[in-house]
């Protein structure tokens, strides 16, 4: 079969179920996975044939995708700030909002020269720390999580990209205390409440994992409160703690945080959406 005669099958078949531009970029992961070949050496090889075996994978792939599982889970790893990563339905998809988190950070930290200590909170697919690690060739980073499963990924991300982070298996609810002073400490924590699950999309719901997503409507900024509580102690003077947080909760959650005895600001994501969070301690002593 001519990959041109799939393509045409493919985009038929799933264009009831996404719009047109994803049903695209599918397209290219999956060719891109599968033969190797870039948008551009498909252009220009119309005729490309396909083996058996190529047709039954794309074949395999295209009734998963009308299932709304998502593409990364597919092909079993995506791309976040340049680098590859392995996800599986343990982990949360890494999301282009964290890499504008990630990027924020080192924006910030381009003309540090000393070797600073970060701790992530919420490891996840170890999106955060391996890519802060990659970029901060001096720094030693720790990241924990409350997940066996997720830990285990995100080992594994930070072998396959060659970078030293301490990884640990803590519940972040049940942490009494840090243990070391960091010159920073971040992080991505479930924050999406249920009265915001219609808002949500299939892939994500009945794909990604519940414990990375939500949090009780009445008690949304758990993980924030129990955080900034535990920087104010284990965070040096002038050291920064940064979070994404959700949308909604922009205010609510900058006081939250300046209660604490943070300087903090909000920063908006490219959608516009208050998304992220940095906060300074700017007070020597405990609160
Ligand atoms: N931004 C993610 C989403 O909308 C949520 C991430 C999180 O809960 N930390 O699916």
């Amino acid at each position: 079969m001519h990959l041109s005669d799939f393509k045409k099958v493919f985009f038929e078949k799933l264009s009831d179920f996404y719009p047109e531009t994803e049903v695209q970029s599918f397209y290219f992961l999956l060719t891109q996975h599968y033969l190797g070949k870039t948008r551009l050496d498909l252009a220009l090889e119309p005729k490309y044939e396909l083996l058996e075996e190529q047709r039954a994978q794309f074949q395999k792939a295209l009734l998963r995708l009308k299932k709304y599982e998502p593409v990364q889970h597919i092909l079993e790893e995506t791309e976040f700030y340049g680098l590859r990563f392995k996800v599986s339905k343990n982990v949360l998809i890494p999301r282009p909002e964290t890499e504008e988190l990630v990027s924020w950070i080192l924006e910030d930290l381009a003309s540090e020269e000393k070797s600073i200590r970060i701790l992530d909170i919420g490891s996840g697919s170890g999106c955060i720390p391996v890519s802060l690690a990659k970029n901060l060739n001096t720094a030693e980073v720790h990241s924990w999580d409350v997940s066996e499963e997720a830990l285990k990924i995100a080992i594994f991300n930070a072998k396959i990209n060659n970078v030293n982070i301490d990884f640990q298996l803590k519940d972040i609810l049940k942490t009494e205390d840090l243990e070391q002073q960091y010159d920073l400490i971040v992080s991505n924590p479930p924050y999406v409440r249920n009265l915001e699950k219609k808002e949500m999309h299939s892939n994500v719901l009945d794909h990604e994992p519940e414990l990375a997503l939500y949090v009780d409507d009445k008690n949304a900024l758990i993980f924030y409160r129990k955080i900034s509580e535990l920087a104010a102690k284990n965070l040096k003077t002038g050291g920064s703690l940064y979070f994404e947080i959700n949308q909604y909760l922009g205010k609510e959650t900058l006081r939250l945080v300046q209660g604490f005895g943070f300087e903090a600001e909000l920063k908006k994501d490219i959608f516009g959406n208050d998304r992220m969070l940095k906060a300074i301690r700017i007070n020597g002593g405990e609160l």
